[in-house]
């Protein structure tokens, strides 16, 4: 079968996308348009049509996803009858979220199979039973979380780029009361480190430059491992692997962030000087209500031992704003957070009521409406920084990982910094993959413009 593989929501899922095209290509089907981004997939529909086999990998932090995604399976009833023999399969965390997989199974008979997060290494066989014997497979684990392992074979389908996407744990423990993850991704475990220097090692033979460490909370890696190894010890042994040019890593949680990660980045050659660390919230009661395990001032104690020992780094993070509970003042705090702290980049949330989490059932539910209105003053707080934050690099050298050309401009190209601004750069003859020393010439709230710094060696004598 040709195949598609449509991934919503984090990094995580991309990296499993991988595996399960990997494990589908093992199995002797070839991809069609291969791994897309759903927001890719929207634009251009057709793509659907070569494919004999759709794979949805979904989330379901927040209901828009969910929404977006039965969304697509509305269209893809109108796929199925234009082509019958096109297999449809869903997968991933909206499966394994309350009733979701037997809803699914219900509203859309279209679907031929459903699979959970923890089975994915089942999907070509699952998929061939419903094709050889023409009846719906759906299969998702339940019970007890801790059981789910994590030593299932990792394939080697990756995304084409500079960058490979390496999970070195699975699930979480931290239960935010606002979060599901916890409950569909299963309790914390760690991949054995070799494992992941192997993985780390065949993505460098393949040709990536960078490695993007995942994980819900990478900082808790290590716990219940044998050799007693942490999130830093890790963040060495990948940095002492030959080839690999660049180390970032996702997610982390501030109440977990040693100073011995941080001097990661100060002392490693290839760690990032990029620290994303969602905060949420600048309340110290909304934080306790979110059951964060850290307050506002342990927060920023964080950030600022991070601009003290990383000079130069940037900070990003995650916020959330209408949480039950959170009054005008609480709201007033995040705003004033954002302001002393001066994110580089943030990436904001309106509170989705999940079911069966701890905020579920909270009292004083932040109306939609209000919701959105603190969400839109969030983004007008963040924007202006985040602009003031790279015109100070205007003038500046940086050095930039090239990724390709640009997506939207012809001749120009886009690269990353270690910082992770995304430059782009015109008439610049370099290759996806090639570090080069660019000058910032302009900037914009997310984006950076450079010019090729031409060496004396280079000009016309
Ligand atoms: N493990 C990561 C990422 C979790 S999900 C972490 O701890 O940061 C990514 C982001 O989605 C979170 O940081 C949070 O800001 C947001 N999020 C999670 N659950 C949400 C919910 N119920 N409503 C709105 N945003 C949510
Ligand atoms: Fe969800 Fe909190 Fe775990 Fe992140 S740390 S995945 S927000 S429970």
């Amino acid at each position: 079968m040709r195949f598609t593989v449509i991934t919503y929501g984090c990094q995580m899922n991309e990296r499993d996308s991988e595996v399960i095209g990997g494990l589908m290509m093992e199995a002797g089907h070839t991809p069609s348009v291969g791994l897309e981004d759903a927001d890719a997939v929207i634009v251009n529909t057709d793509l659907l049509a070569e494919a004999d086999l759709v794979i949805l990998n979904t989330c379901c932090v927040r209901a828009t996803a969910e929404n977006r995604i039965l969304g697509r399976l509305g269209e893809l009833k109108r796929l199925k009858k234009r082509n019958p023999s096109v297999m449809i399969a869903v997968g991933g965390c909206m499966t394994q979220y309350g009733e979701a997989a037997s809803r699914i199974a219900k509203c859309f008979p279209h679907v031929d199979v459903v699979f959970g997060t923890h089975n994915m290494h089942e999907v070509p066989r699952m998929l061939e039973t419903a094709a050889v014997h023409r009846r719906r497979v759906i299969a998702v684990p339940a019970g007890d979380a801790s059981e789910w392992g994590c030593d299932h074979p990792v394939p080697s389908m990756r995304m084409p780029g500079v960058t490979a996407l390496v999970t070195v744990m699975y699930g979480c423990d931290n239960f935010c009361s606002y979060c599901v993850v916890p409950y569909v991704r299963g309790r914390e475990r760690s991949r054995d480190p070799n494992a992941i220097l192997d993985e780390v090692r065949e993505a460098v033979r393949s040709g990536y430059r960078e490695v993007m460490l995942l994980g819900q909370n990478v900082n808790a890696y290590g716990k219940g491992l044998a050799d007693g190894i942490d999130f830093a010890g890790l963040l060495g042994l990948v940095d002492d692997v030959p080839g690999v040019e660049r180390i970032r890593y996702m997610t982390s949680h501030p109440r977990d962030f040693t100073d011995r990660i941080i001097r990661a980045a100060a002392e490693s050659r290839h760690v990032c000087e990029h620290f994303h660390l969602p905060v949420q919230a600048g309340s110290d009661r909304v934080l306790r209500l979110m059951r964060r395990g850290y307050t506002r001032a342990q927060y920023m104690d964080l950030v600022a031992r991070i601009r003290e020992i990383v000079p130069g780094a940037s900070v990003t993070t995650d916020i959330m704003v209408g949480f039950p509970g959170e009054s005008e003042r609480d709201f007033e705090d995040t705003l004033d957070l954002v302001r002393v702290v001066r994110f580089d980049m943030a990436y904001t949330f309106a509170y989705s009521p999940r079911k069966g989490t701890a905020a579920e059932g909270m009292p004083d539910q932040v109306p939609p409406e209000e919701r959105r209105r603190r969400l839109s003053a969030l983004v007008s707080e963040i924007n202006p920084i985040a602009l003031a934050k790279n015109r100070e690099l205007v003038g500046h050298t940086v050095e930039i990982l090239v990724e390709g050309p640009s997506r939207k401009d012809a001749g120009v190209i886009a690269g990353r910094t270690r910082t992770n601004k995304v430059v782009l750069v015109r008439s610049c003859a370099a290759t996806p993959g090639e570090l080069v020393n660019v000058r910032v010439s302009g900037a914009r709230t997310w984006t950076l413009e450079a010019e090729p710094i031409v060496s004396p060696r280079d000009m016309p004598s």
